[in-house]
């Protein structure tokens, strides 16, 4: 099968270029001249487009299985199949929770079955308690492992626990202490692997949350949370990732203070690397008149200076991935006072088209694009460059956008089991108007084409950088 994607403008990471895309065996087989004589089965008409490499969501919270009145990996692929995303990876606190490689491969064969683009796999750090299990998980391809830092867990179905009080304190498995994190760093460092972590001090929020009681405002939800939770969690990573060569990924960044303290680790040397969303690039505290508790995330949205701070970071590559985080939740969740409602917006399907509208309007460089959305995300989770480029022999993935169309996002147009999304009514210029996966037409405006072909890519991370302490004394 031989597809030849024709007349567009192909956007590298080095920048943009005109360029034919020819396609063999679901590979890139080479960039060729437009118009050059290619012989093809088939032709994908790109002309006043812009050819990305496929583009990857790091951060989806699929719910399935376990919560699936939420949301479920058909849903949600389908979703990121319709954005222009074509690898999503999977974050991993479904039920069971991925935390041992025969997990990690029953999850695999069980999201093989509905996945309409390629999917990665995240594993799940229980602290000390997994610690055995995570070169076995990197083994089998995870692309990073997840501490949700400073939460208590529940000793069964290992599910986040956001609201300890109100839990059975006998099944309650308790957050792991620096000394366990520290351990875990050293471990993840020893096997060559990537750790990723929500970052807000379990310490700094219980006395912010002492200090504000019942949270009914946003402003009483953002002093229940304050930026200096996130600074103490990153200052710390900071300290552990230097210490033990352990590279460490913060998650959905929010803050100006978190920006800065990443800056200057990465100038020390740190291998610290962050990412951020784009409800933080997007929206601020201002925002929730208009939309209302469907902007609820933790660490929250926070003011106009942390979004412009985020901003800064994102051009001068503080940081370096955009991740949707996808995390759905029913009508029925959404009612209630607002502290009681729990955190996480749907947002797989609006990633692309959120950040193609700050391109057309000149906010966004357009090769900062590829890199945030697919080189440098590729490069940091193991794929690159079987993903996140257009290299002769990498997968020949991509998502063809139309900068000229406008539209507007339309909740009911979504394809989320709960199509919950704060976007709704959002106007953007600039739209995914097909996907290739592996060499196969997959997407056309915004609606699949044909079956469901995704497939788990594994990581292949470099090896263990030689650091001071990476010899374990666990
Ligand atoms: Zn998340």
């Amino acid at each position: 099968m031989r597809l030849l994607v024709s007349n567009g403008t192909v956007v590298t990471a080095a920048g943009p270029v005109r360029a034919d895309i020819a396609c063999a065996d679901g590979r890139v087989a080479a960039l060729v001249e437009p118009a050059a004589p290619t012989q093809a089965d088939e032709v994908l008409d790109a002309s006043g487009c812009l050819v990305f490499p496929g583009f990857i969501d790091p951060h989806v919270h699929s719910r399935d299985p376990g919560a699936t009145d939420k949301e479920d990996f058909g849903h949600s692929t389908m979703g990121a199949l319709a954005g222009g995303i074509t690898t999503v990876l999977e974050m991993p606190n479904a039920i069971p929770p991925v935390t041992d490689a025969a997990m990690f491969r029953e999850r695999a064969r069980h999201h093989e079955r509905s996945a309409w683009v390629d999917f990665g796999l995240w594993g799940l750090s229980l602290g000390r308690s997994n610690i055995d299990e995570l070169e076995g998980l990197f083994a089998e391809g995870a692309v990073a492992v997840k501490l949700f830092w400073g939460y208590a867990l529940d000793r069964d179905t290992k599910q986040l626990i956001y609201n300890t009080a109100g839990h059975p304190p006998e099944r309650l498995l308790a957050p792991p202490e620096t000394g366990d994190v520290w351990d875990v760093c050293r471990e993840v460092a020893r096997v060559g692997g990537l750790l990723g972590a929500h970052c807000e001090d379990r310490h700094v929020l219980d006395a912010a949350q002492r200090a504000t009681g019942a949270v009914e405002t946003y402003a009483e939800l953002m002093a229940s949370r304050p930026d200096t939770a996130e600074a103490a969690a990153i200052a710390l990573a900071t300290e552990l990732s230097r210490s033990t060569g352990c590279r460490f990924h913060v998650v959905h960044m929010s803050s100006a203070r978190g920006a800065e303290l990443v800056r200057s680790a990465q100038a020390a040397g740190v291998a610290l690397t962050a990412e951020t969303c784009p409800h933080y690039l997007l929206l601020t505290d201002a925002s929730f008149d208009l939309l209302g508790p469907l902007m609820k995330v933790y660490p929250p949205v926070r003011a106009e200076a942390d979004r412009q701070a985020l901003w800064a970071a994102v051009l001068d590559d503080t940081i370096s991935s955009l991740g949707s985080d996808h995390a759905p939740h029913t009508v029925a969740d959404r009612q209630g006072p607002l502290g009681a409602q729990p955190a996480g917006m749907i947002g797989v399907e609006t990633l692309v088209p959120l950040l193609l509208d700050e391109v057309t309007h000149g906010r966004l460089p357009v090769t900062r694009l590829t890199q945030i959305l697919a080189e440098r995300t590729a490069r940091l989770y193991g794929l690159y460059p079987r993903k996140g480029a257009l290299l002769p022999g990498s997968d020949a993935d991509m998502t063809v956008v139309d900068p000229d169309a406008s539209w507007t996002i339309d909740n009911e147009a979504l394809h989320a089991k709960q199509p919950l999304s704060p976007w709704h009514g959002w106007r953007v210029r600039g739209m995914p108007v097909a996907s290739v996966l592996r060499g196969r037409v997959v997407m056309r405006d915004r609606e699949p084409v044909g079956e469901r072909r995704g497939r788990l890519v594994r990581a292949r991370h470099q090896a263990p950088a030689t650091g001071p302490e990476t010899a374990t004394t666990r």
